[in-house]
């Protein structure tokens, strides 16, 4: 998608902190961390949301969760949240499916 943020940041198009790469998933720091660590896991195929998962793409999520495991093991993570905000209401800001990683805090639940 030309006008999608994060189909940009995989293009190389807009910079980012890059934490984790393979064929089908990309990991880079958030912008505007919300706890001492906070990365984003997206999916190199563009899906809109949580909430536009099927049969068809649903291949993503798994890579995406192989990619998490992978990633928190390698920066020694033992305790940490996985968020993914699906629509606005929900809190999310760019639609493009991604999953916040967030570790090295407190947690609240449930999450405001
Ligand atoms: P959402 O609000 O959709 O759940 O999450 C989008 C996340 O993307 C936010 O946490 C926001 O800080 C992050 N973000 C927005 N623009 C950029 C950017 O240009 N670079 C990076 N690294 N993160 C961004
Ligand atoms: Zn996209």
């Amino acid at each position: 998608m030309s006008d999608c943020l994060f189909c940009k940041i995989i293009a190389g198009d807009i910079p980012s902190k890059k934490v984790y790469e393979d064929e089908s998933v990309y990991a880079f720091y958030d912008i505007d961390p919300q706890a001492p660590t906070h990365f984003l896991v997206i999916p190199k195929e563009h899906v809109e949301s949580c909430g536009a998962i099927t049969p068809e793409n649903s291949a993503v999520v798994a890579k995406c969760f192989e990619a998490i495991s992978k990633i928190t093991k390698e920066l020694g993570l033992t305790d940490f949240r996985v968020v993914s905000n699906c629509g606005p209401q929900a809190g999310q800001t760019v639609f493009h499916l991604h999953f916040h990683v967030l570790s090295g805090r407190d947690m609240t639940w449930p999450p405001g």
